[in-house]
């Protein structure tokens, strides 16, 4: 019905405006595309880049685009991809704030990640003693 009238509203209310970026990007992060674009690059780099910074291993859980779709940022393009875990991609889209990760009980590291952190050299003090 595009004659339909628009609901009324009494004045004092605030006219609500949807979000910005809410919706606007769904279609893309829920294609099939993006989907397995993001589940080939997480299997290629599973751990969470911000965490391991700081000497953390932890899994990563979503592919961030450094730079924003919104702004122009390559949609596909892995030299614009991170790997990062919820914390960290809640703290950089500033929901969460920063100071989350702080919080973040350490959980016993899965195989995989003591393996990577092995690797990389950095120590497992994350890990109870199993002794
Ligand atoms: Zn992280």
């Amino acid at each position: 019905m595009p004659n339909a009238p628009k609901p009324l509203r009494p004045h004092w209310v605030p006219e609500r405006k949807p979000f910005n970026n809410s919706k606007k990007n769904s279609d893309f992060y829920n294609s099939w595309r993006w989907r397995k674009t993001a589940l080939a690059y997480r299997e290629k780099n599973p751990i969470c880049v911000k965490c391991e910074e700081e000497g953390i291993i932890k899994a990563s859980e979503v592919v961030d685009h450094i730079k924003e779709i919104n702004n122009g940022g390559a949609k596909y393009d892995e030299s614009n991809f991170q790997a990062l875990c919820h914390s960290c991609h809640n703290s950089k889209s500033g929901k969460a704030g920063a100071s989350s990760k702080k919080l973040t009980v350490q959980v016993k590291r899965p195989k995989y990640l003591e393996e990577i952190a092995r690797h990389r050299g950095i120590p497992p003090k994350n890990t109870p003693d199993n002794k």
